[in-house]
């Protein structure tokens, strides 16, 4: 059964697996499907499904900075950028999706709202998808750096 929330039914696909860094009771963080924009673009998305921060529960309240920052900084080390940018805007979805996105200085095109217009052009096929290798590669980093810092 598909769900009608588009990141419930993304959780209930059996070949999500592979984009998959890291996961717990409460988290799943997981790189952005085919087409994705960078490589290292992830997403950190409650497995509840919750439209807002402002609507977690206890528990996810009290994880979230620690998922989150732990993340970040996988990610970080795992591209080689010195920053990752975090958009939550919980539009398309209603369901807590956190994106994040390596920024490196050396990518033009990528600063700051400029990457909702690389988001766009790689999603109508203007602008070419990071390619699947370095997309695997990402994941399999941030999933070493993920199981090596977060106790949860
Ligand atoms: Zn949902």
């Amino acid at each position: 059964m598909t769900s009608a929330c588009g990141v419930c039914a993304i959780h209930e696909n059996e070949r999500l697996g592979e984009l998959v860094a890291w996961e717990s009771d409460r988290w799943i963080l997981r790189h952005h499907a085919a087409p994705a924009p960078l490589a290292g673009w992830f997403l950190l998305d409650t497995k509840r499904h919750v439209a807002s921060a402002a609507d977690f529960d206890a528990l996810e309240e009290a994880e979230f900075a620690q998922v989150l920052g732990a993340a970040m900084r996988a990610i970080r080390s795992a591209v080689e950028v010195p920053r990752v940018y975090v958009i939550l805007f919980g539009e398309g979805a209603q369901h807590v999706h956190a994106h994040l996105i390596p920024r490196d200085p050396s990518q033009s095109g990528t600063a700051a709202w400029e990457i909702a217009d690389w988001y766009r052009a790689v999603d109508s096929g203007k602008r070419p998808a990071a390619p699947s290798q370095n997309v695997a590669c990402a994941v399999q980093r941030v999933r070493e750096e993920m199981r090596a810092t977060v106790k949860i």
